[in-house]
């Protein structure tokens, strides 16, 4: 165990060496550096001796395949798991420097775009917790997503230049690189025993390096791997490079992340990406493999390869690809090793979203994995084409219309397909996966999704965690199921309190983030309620706009209604090209301006849009929720986790029943979440009927009238065109989210929060109740579940290492 003492001498040390340096003269990157060396050198002990653990025991293990991981800062978190955050924290109070300084530090680590993403990292948090022998694989970006800002209330994207100071969490593994192919012809040539092997002509080598980043387990000595690949040209290569574009075209394959979570704009380096750490992956998992000197035909006693939505569906081909070419197993022995080896999951039932590639490019850019790609289908279509029709089979085919669907592929091609939440996964097999779930049955299963509630809670919300462990202890630290212990003390009045006085304190940081930021200032005892997430139509951030206005008009038309004063805060990032969504920011910008700086509403009602909403800014908003806000179209949000992070922090939620909001309202019951709005079957039986008018509800309806008008007649300023546009998008063209037809309903839900939060008592029971039923949703349990169902993983990790200690 690390002791002060010894921290703060070899901080002093290192810092001398790496800088030259005594503290007092070191500024806080340098400091932020040197104690990230520090804490490397203290467990990369464990991270050894975790792989030659696993190794010596032969230990199957799992690679999540991910596009895109959203750990944030890992400062913080790395202590924490590693059981030394008390003693750096007071160990740098000694010499008078600030643990949070340092933290702010630290860029986060920004390679996803939102909830896919983070899930990645929760789950990567939650596989080292409990001990489950499991890496990520992935892309290292040089630019993360975008940072967003705004400029008169427009969103401006700038680079987010998170390697520009290093990055002292990784490790580049040289010896580890693997040579990537691409494009080139292929001839399919037969070898001396007439086998047909491919031979390649104008083909491309890249080189894929890796770097390793350490997961650490929460106090229990694993550690885990999370390696993200990046792209160089191997010297040997450099001649074919006849320009600096051309070096550049390839060079550049990992240089950003899609700013788009989903539209696929089929843009052929997105392909190359997913194809460059497909192939990386798949191909280091085999180099280790083979060192178990195991036969390949009983890869997947060893080896369970985790496709997280479709972006790495080419696993399946890559590893038949290797298996045929560079093993010669035949077909059928490649294939059924494939499929007992992939498992995927599904994060979205929309279908824009499902992600289709142009045969013309595949081909073109991967000739090799469409050969492979063609013959799956082939062999798909003749085999089921006689049990289940040949209407079915042209349902489900991998090639269709002259493209690759990649969810077919992911499905075909791997032995388990799950859903993220209980109606989500209901919908796979009852209408979006429908006729593939009438093929395989038995490869369907949900995994509510679920979050790694040391980060939200220990980390984040350090107030609540010490009222906690006061009245609980800190056996919740480790089973976050042991918060149900709160509900003992649903009618102690002490305890209430104490957890009402840890929330004001979270609502006050934030209120002076708000003011240092946006320069508003907002009343720490008015309601904090909270949307953040990314700016999409389905989850109809606009819903709580139009609400937000019948606020205000009605304050307008009448200064004594009787509400108890609001914040609305907002945090979301739209695609850059979706010019719908950023109308949507434009216009709720627009909004707060004209609402904050009406002296006729003064402290009653305030719209505060917070920049750059990423992990780190989540941290700082769900501590300070009071109301939490999931107002999707039902059916359209696969899970959430935003959801689960502001329960846990005990926001009250207010929800349609659409994804786990489901699951939240089951856990906490009807009386401590407000539900409203269209159920799934509605929304489906408009679809059927085709009978939705949004007109008609504006026809008949003088308050959205008003509001409605207000976005076009000159009410909100500066929005000329925006309003018209979303105007447009609601009655011309006929409100494709239902936000009309739901207003009503929300605009009631939102009265109950009001009336709920005039009894303070009441909301803090509420409030606890909503913290005391947020253990089910911990990712430790979601990838335990994953471990036992689908990757046939069993914890290392001895019943006495999960012990509280
Ligand atoms: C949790 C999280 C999300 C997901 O939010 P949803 O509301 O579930 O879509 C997105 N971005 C960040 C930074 C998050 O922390």
């Amino acid at each position: 165990m690390l002791s002060k003492k010894k921290f703060k001498s070899e901080m002093r040390q290192r810092l001398r060496e790496k800088y030259a340096m005594e503290i007092e003269d070191a500024s806080s990157q340098e400091l932020f550096n040197v104690l990230g060396s520090v804490i490397k050198a203290y467990y990369s002990d464990s991270w050894r001796q975790s792989w030659k653990s696993y190794l010596a025991n032969e230990d199957k293990q799992v690679y999540y395949f991910s596009i895109e991981f959203l750990p944030g800062k890992m400062l913080k978190s790395n202590l924490l798991n590693l059981g030394i955050l008390d003693v750096v924290s007071e160990g740098l109070a000694e010499m008078e420097i600030d643990l949070e300084d340092l933290a702010n530090v630290e860029k986060d680590m920004a390679l996803g775009n939102g909830g896919l993403g983070r899930l990645a990292s929760c789950f990567m948090d939650s596989i080292a917790s409990c001990g489950l022998p499991g890496n990520g694989n992935g892309i290292r970006y040089d630019y993360g997503l975008f940072k967003q800002r705004f400029v008169d209330g427009y969103q401006v994207e700038l680079p987010d230049e998170w390697l520009s100071s290093g990055n002292v969490w990784e490790v580049r593994k040289e010896s580890k690189a693997v040579d990537i192919q691409f494009s080139g012809d292929v001839w399919m040539v037969p070898d001396e025993e007439g086998h047909l092997k491919p031979v390649y002509k104008n083909q491309r080598i890249l080189r894929a390096v890796p770097y390793d980043t350490a997961m650490i387990g929460y106090q229990n000595k694993r550690v885990n791997t999370m390696r993200l690949w990046g792209i160089e040209i191997p010297t040997s290569e450099e001649e074919k490079y006849t320009s600096i574009q051309d070096r550049r075209q390839f060079e550049d394959l990992t240089a950003v992340l899609y700013p788009d979570d989903s539209n696929e704009r089929g843009r052929l380096v997105r392909l190359a990406q997913e194809y460059f750490f497909v192939s990386a992956g798949v191909q280091s998992i085999l180099r280790y493999y083979l060192k178990l000197k195991k036969p390949l035909s009983c890869l997947s006693e060893y080896v369970a390869i985790h496709i997280n939505d479709t972006h790495p569906a080419l696993c399946v081909p890559e590893m038949m690809r290797l298996l045929l070419d560079e093993h010669g197993l035949s077909w059928e022995q490649a294939w059924e090793i494939t499929v007992k080896v992939m498992s995927y999951t599904n994060h979205t039932i929309m279908a824009e979203a499902l992600e289709k590639w142009p045969i013309h490019l595949m081909r073109s850019l991967l000739p090799r994995m469409y050969q492979i790609i063609e013959e799956i289908d082939r062999r798909f279509v003749e085999k089921k084409k006689l049990a289940y029709g040949s209407d079915l089979v042209e349902r489900t085919r991998i090639i269709q219309n002259d493209q690759v669907h990649m969810a077919h592929l992911a499905i075909i091609g791997s032995h388990s397909t799950n859903g993220v939440a209980k109606l989500h996964s209901e919908l796979l097999k009852q209408v979006v996966l429908h006729d593939f779930y009438e093929i395989y049955p038995e490869r369907f299963n949900n995994k509510t999704n679920g979050i790694a509630e040391r980060r939200w809670m220990q980390l984040a919300n350090e107030p609540l965690s010490h009222v906690l462990d006061k009245h609980i202890k800190k056996s919740w630290r480790k089973n976050p199921e042991d918060l149900r212990l709160l509900l003992n003390y649903l009618d102690d009045p002490q305890v209430l309190k104490e957890l009402a006085a840890a929330k004001l304190q979270n609502k006050e940081a934030l209120a002076r983030y708000i003011k240092e930021t946006t320069g508003i200032k907002v009343l720490p005892t008015a309601i904090f309620d909270v949307q953040i997430k990314r700016l999409h139509a389905y989850k109809r951030q606009l819903l709580n706009l139009l609400h937000i206005l019948k606020l205000y008009f009605e304050l307008k038309e009448n200064p004594d209604t009787a509400i108890h004063p609001r914040v609305f805060i907002f945090g979301a990032k739209a695609a850059p090209s979706y010019t719908y969504a950023k109308a949507i920011i434009k216009v709720i910008n627009e909004v707060g301006n004209m609402i904050n700086n009406d002296p006729a509403i003064g402290d009653r009602l305030k719209v505060v849009f917070l920049e750059n909403y990423n992990v780190s800014l989540a941290e700082r908003i769900i501590p300070a929720a009071d109301v939490s806000e999931q107002i999707s179209l039902a059916s359209k949000e696969a899970s959430g986790t935003s959801n689960m992070k502001l329960m846990l922090n005990g926001a009250i939620t207010i929800a349609t029943l659409d994804g786990a909001n489901i699951e939240i309202r089951d856990a906490v019951g009807e009386d401590n979440i407000v539900i409203f709005g269209l159920t799934e079957q509605e929304v489906y039986a408009y679809y059927e009927n085709q009978d939705y008018s949004a007109l008609k509800i504006y026809e008949e309806s003088p308050v959205l009238q008003k509001i409605l008008n207000a976005f076009v007649d000159g009410t909100i300023p500066n929005i000329e065109f925006e309003g018209r546009e979303i105007f447009d998008s609601l009655i011309k063209y006929n409100d494709e989210y239902f936000l009309l037809r739901d207003f009503d309903a929300y605009c009631q839900a939102q009265a109950k929060i009001n009336e709920w939060y005039q009894d303070p008592q009441q909301w803090q029971q509420k409030s606890l109740i909503n913290i005391a039923n947020a253990g089910r949703f911990s990712a430790d349990d979601t990838v335990l579940r994953y471990a036992e169902d689908i990757w046939q993983l069993n914890p290392v990790l001895k019943a006495a290492e999960k012990e509280p200690r």
